[in-house]
């Protein structure tokens, strides 16, 4: 057996006469936007089953969560969290379609029947050069140079899967309609797939999307977010090999055109928006210093705030590209799409909706030792405050964003102006770090990563029935989606329709360090945790 799984319990059907919901709320209910419609008897009482059940699979959600983090994958390449979250799922019932929309490691899993129609979906890739013992509060590799879980997408399949089940039991139970979709953010971190998926209509049906993302605190948001949305584009540029030292002058240098793009976009960059965000690698300088380069390959990520200014940087871009080539006599190759992500938009009714349950599940119980090693990392990283984890859920629902000064993206904004959505986010990470780093790989395999998850999981089931047994809130949704999100601006890809999902990406690093990795996949048949298996004392700090 690679891994042996508690198999949830099926929760006693004692009826509960209205007994309180979890702990209260952490922040007073005053300063929310609008106070939390109470839930009828019914209601209420599945929700309090659907806690318990939640909590009763705490070792699941840890085995899930440890092995992803085990597996390590880069985007596109994520074979074998593929295999491990599919096989759950069809041990639980569920319908799976493989290799979805051209993707080898996507997926679209389903359950039930009838309406609504709810899809649960959550990143899977990981991060380059991110490996990191969990648990120690410093940089400590697993293996040098390998990629880890360093912005923690090993954990949001656990939460929507534990939720997940929870409700099915209960829709059994209750003979409740719907059907329950699962989902991976496949190749995330490339924003690679969502917008295949759209394209390929595995949205079409879908009444309300629920996404979820590791974060440090228990939150969602509505309206427009804040940050930006992108595309991932590669320009490649074609020249004449010649003898660099014998006979330079008849060569023409590919490698001198990405050079002289980048300076170019350089110094452009000084005239662009300032929320605007833009940066590069060379993906293909040469072959060897005395041959002149025939080829060279420069990737860029052009992000703003809204399609039509993102759609302009890319001219920008495509018109540089152009100077550069004709100032070296090279070639610009077709440009290479890959991959794209619309700015996000959450819907109101389902944020009020999930915020409710936020309010009533509350943050986690952290440890002595789980706030030791917040510290110690926040510490390490010379950060001037030394706060530890997040102790309260925050005073209120975050609305549109006012003053949106640029910063990261996702792809679920292309599933955000296609059906309603919104993103909740658990608090399995650690404040104060750099994000895409090791660091944010430190906790996620730890007890921080699984209190969190578990307490996503506990809102992200409650929030399913209300979705399930109170349909006018679907409506509402879709009436908050078409009068008001897409009122004026409708939705059109950033992928044209030449472009395919750019799926060889990663392949040679993660051939290369998948014997290593292998070496440290965890066995939960033989282990209670992974840093029981990797032999860490929880947590390892340095002394003072
Ligand atoms: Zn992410």
């Amino acid at each position: 057996m690679r891994r042996s799984r508690v198999i949830p319990v099926l929760v006693a059907t004692v009826m509960l006469a209205a007994a309180p919901l979890a702990q209260s709320p952490a922040d007073g209910p005053s300063k929310a936007a609008a106070p939390a419609p109470k839930d009828d008897q019914r209601t209420e009482r599945l929700k309090n089953d659907a806690l318990k059940d939640v909590d009763s699979m705490s070792v699941f959600t840890q085995q899930m969560i440890d092995s992803i983090f085990s597996f390590a994958e880069l985007g596109f390449q994520e074979v074998e969290t593929n295999r491990y979250l599919i096989d759950i799922l069809k041990k639980n019932g569920f319908t799976v379609q493989e290799g979805i929309a051209g993707i080898p490691t996507a997926f679209m899993a389903s359950w039930g029947s009838g309406k609504p129609v709810i899809a649960l979906g959550s990143d899977i890739d990981c991060i380059p050069q991110a490996s990191q013992k969990p648990g120690v509060a410093y940089h400590a590799p697993m293996i040098e140079g390998a990629p880890g879980h360093g912005e923690g997408h090993n954990s949001g399949q656990a939460v929507n899967i534990t939720a997940v089940l929870a409700v099915k039991k209960l829709m059994e139970r209750e003979k409740l309609s719907g059907t329950l979709k699962i989902w991976p953010g496949t190749a995330e971190e490339l924003v690679g797939t969502k917008a295949y998926f759209v394209r390929a209509g595995f949205f079409k049906d879908v009444d309300v999307a629920l996404f979820t993302h590791v974060g440090n605190d228990l939150a969602v948001s509505w309206g427009d977010r804040d940050g930006t949305g992108l595309v991932s584009v590669e320009f490649t540029f074609k020249g004449e090999t010649a003898h660099a030292a014998g006979a330079p002058w008849r060569g023409r240098s590919a490698l001198d055109a990405v050079e002289l793009m980048n300076i170019g976009w350089n110094y452009r960059r000084e005239h662009l928006p300032l929320d605007h965000r833009s940066h590069y690698v060379v993906t293909n300088g040469g072959d060897q210093p005395n041959v002149v380069p025939r080829t060279a390959s420069v990737w860029y990520y052009f992000r703003h705030t809204t399609y039509a200014q993102i759609k302009d940087l890319w001219g920008i871009g495509e018109t540089i590209a152009k100077g550069a080539a004709m100032m070296t006599n090279t070639e610009l190759q077709p440009m290479r799409v890959l991959g794209s992500a619309w700015p996000q938009h959450f819907n109101k009714v389902v944020a009020e909706t999930t915020w409710a349950n936020i309010q009533k599940v509350g943050m986690p119980q952290w440890s002595d030792a789980d706030q030791t090693l917040a510290k110690a990392l926040q510490k390490e990283l010379g950060n001037a405050k030394q706060e530890g984890l997040t102790l309260k859920v925050g005073g209120e629902l975050q609305g549109p964003v006012k003053d949106n000064r640029g910063g990261g993206s996702d792809d679920i904004g292309d599933i955000s102006w296609n059906v309603p959505t919104v993103t909740l986010r658990f608090p399995s990470n650690i404040p104060g770090l750099p994000g895409h780093n090791w660091a944010n790989a430190i906790s996620m395999a730890t007890p921080i990563a699984h209190k969190g998850a578990t307490a996503g999981a506990k809102v992200q089931a409650m929030t399913l029935i209300d979705l399930l047994v109170k349909p006018a809130l679907v409506d509402q949704a879709w009436e908050y989606f078409r009068t008001v999100q897409t009122k004026e601006l409708k939705y059109q890809p950033l992928i044209r329709e030449q472009d395919q999902p750019a799926i060889e990406l990663n392949k040679a690093v993660m051939d290369r360090y998948r014997p290593e990795l292998k070496k440290y996949y965890y066995d939960p048949s033989r282990y209670k945790t992974y840093l029981e298996q990797l032999g860490i004392a929880y947590p390892t700090v340095k002394r003072p």
